[in-house]
């Protein structure tokens, strides 16, 4: 795997790199590796035809004109990693297989108690997952990895400001690589350079390839603890100059509302993240004598099972982010809006309360033509990063 990713010296093996990496992260017909890619499609069947002299891919399909490109079996693991505040989640396949094959193990550490918990927790998971694919720790050939909160993409650092539970100075994605190193066992020529991106980015990603490639503008929301949008433009994830794209979490909807950790007042967060739904729920109880839920995972499930204050809780929440996306929808005008994280799992109930607000703020001409759908895939970030570290390797 790492033979075919490293970095080629001239101008036409980067276009073959390209290429490759784009049939690691989803075997397609030339046609849409075409439209993927950008190149043409003299290149892409010249490629795709020398690679198949060589050996490294096989066509498959009975009409000629829409045959899959598929890479033949490699070594080589990629690993996608998601370190969350309820959880740290790992994804991982061998990089000819689909993303339908991959495997996937989570912990319910998060990210909450510091570096020395994940870091421990993400590790033995990463090894559990990958011997689960059929390979050890020293066969993980790429590593994406994607936290809850802004990633300079010159940098692949914190932007700032660094916010609890990560410290100024800290290096999530050089600290990961060198405990995976020194786990390896062997010796190798190097150590990986884990790709590090925000969380909602790499849903958007994982949600722009795998489910929605035809789709030139998405957005998708991360809706959990806190509130994060990642928006793909023709293909490519657009981070703003310093990573900063994309904070919706972080626009005000109060004026005079509770102080948030980003040094802002009245943020959209502290109005619908989870805290602030467990809260309401609580207010709504009053002193009545039910259990309230202790997490927006318990929230949900009973909003689903039809409990009213937990709907009614959702359904508010998830209309205010309408709200606030429709001014987002008459900026960029997307074609889908893939609701994830906590609202994902929630499914019609948040979707239809989320287009009602969306309908309220968004001129009808946006409206017209956009499709607000659930997540269907369980942990989009850990994908979204499985996919970034095959684009990163190499580069
Ligand atoms: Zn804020």
């Amino acid at each position: 795997m790492l033979d075919l990713l490293s970095p080629p010296p001239a101008a036409r093996d980067r276009t073959r790199l390209e290429i490759i990496k784009a049939i690691m992260a989803k075997p397609d017909t030339q046609q849409q590796l075409r439209r993927r890619t950008g190149y043409s499609a003299a290149t892409i069947s010249g490629v795709v035809r020398k690679l198949h002299e060589d050996g490294l891919v096989e066509l498959v399909g009975a009409s000629e004109l829409n045959k899959e490109v598929r890479l033949l079996p490699l070594d080589g693991v990629a690993v996608g990693v998601e370190v969350g505040f309820s959880n740290i989640a790992v994804v991982a396949r061998r990089a000819h297989q689909s993303h339908s094959d991959a495997r996937w193990g989570s912990s319910q550490v998060s990210a909450a108690p510091g570096e020395a918990a994940w870091l421990d927790s993400a590790v033995a998971l990463i090894r559990e997952v990958v011997e689960e694919v059929g390979q050890g720790p020293e066969d993980i050939g790429t590593v994406g990895m994607g936290i809850p909160r802004m990633i300079d993409p010159k940098t692949q650092r914190f932007a700032p400001p660094v916010l609890a539970p990560w410290q100024d100075g800290e290096d999530p994605a050089a600290t990961l690589a060198g405990r995976l190193t020194r786990r390896a066992g062997k010796e190798r020529a190097g150590m990986w350079k884990v790709r590090l991106d925000n969380d909602a980015n790499l849903g958007a990603y994982a949600a722009s390839v795998y489910q929605y490639p035809l789709k030139e503008t998405l957005i998708y929301i991360k809706a959990s603890t806190g509130i994060g949008a990642g928006i793909v433009i023709g293909g490519n994830v657009f981070r703003g100059a310093r990573g900063c794209a994309g904070e919706i979490g972080h626009t005000p909807v109060q004026q005079n509302g509770r102080y948030c950790l980003c040094g802002g007042r009245g943020c959209l967060e502290t109005v619908i993240g989870a805290d602030a739904m467990l809260q309401n729920v609580k207010t709504h109880l009053g002193g009545r004598p039910f259990e309230a839920p202790r997490s927006i995972r318990e929230l949900i499930r009973s909003a689903k099972d039809g409990n009213p204050i937990c709907s009614r809780v959702l359904r508010e929440a998830a209309e205010q982010l309408g709200h606030s996306l429709g001014g987002l929808c008459n900026l960029l005008n997307p074609e889908v809006i893939v609701l994830g994280g906590a609202f994902g799992r929630a499914g019609a109930i948040a979707r239809e309360a989320c287009e009602s607000g969306i309908r309220r703020t968004a001129m009808a001409a946006v409206v017209d033509g956009l499709t607000v759908a659930s997540s269907e895939m369980e942990h989009s970030s850990a994908h979204g990063a499985l996919l970034m570290g095959i684009d990163g390797e190499g580069l």
